[in-house]
């Protein structure tokens, strides 16, 4: 079998990559980590996934624009509130 630059490269696992996807998109790894999530999300289509959807999340959370609510939603959340309450759920009360 034949060796490429490549396999110089540590695979670095799923969890691993996880665990670093905000620090990629903050540019907050150092060259060897960037390089390794880099060539992970290459090839994992997971990751890959998930690392749009965080950056996504990112990119709406650093915008200036605010999100529009569905209309009605703020209502719907407001009485299933009031219907929570209703009910009498219990909640630690501070003594
Ligand atoms: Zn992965």
């Amino acid at each position: 079998m034949e060796r490429n630059q490549q396999s110089a490269i540590v695979e670095m696992t799923c969890m691993q990559v996880r665990a670093l996807i905000v620090d990629y998109l903050d540019g907050n790894l150092g060259l060897d980590e960037y390089i390794r999530v880099d060539a992970h999300l290459d090839h994992c289509d997971h990751c890959s996934a998930i690392f749009d959807g965080v950056r996504n999340v990112v990119v709406l959370l650093g915008s200036d624009e605010l999100f529009q609510v569905p209309s009605g939603l703020d209502e719907r959340l407001h009485d299933e509130l009031i219907r929570v309450e209703a009910r009498g759920t219990e909640f630690c009360e501070p003594s």
